[in-house]
């Protein structure tokens, strides 16, 4: 299980959408969308599935930040 993370589109920063679930489900899932408090900008973002990605504890260390 992870959190689902999104890029706020304001300042580039990933913020939690507080969606937990774990990486395999969340690709075969349908795309979606939703929205999602941003704590940086105190607003809220909408942001399309394909967008997002999982932040699972176990892939932090391997996955590569790509900016
Ligand atoms: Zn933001």
């Amino acid at each position: 299980m992870g959190m689902v993370m999104v890029k706020c589109p304001e300042t580039g920063h990933a913020i939690p959408t507080g969606i937990q679930t774990d990486r395999e489900s969340f690709g075969r899932r349908a795309v979606f969308f939703s929205r999602t408090r941003c704590p940086i900008c105190r607003t809220d973002h909408a942001w399309f599935a394909r967008e997002a990605w999982v932040d699972e504890p176990s892939i932090h260390m391997r996955r590569r930040n790509a900016g």
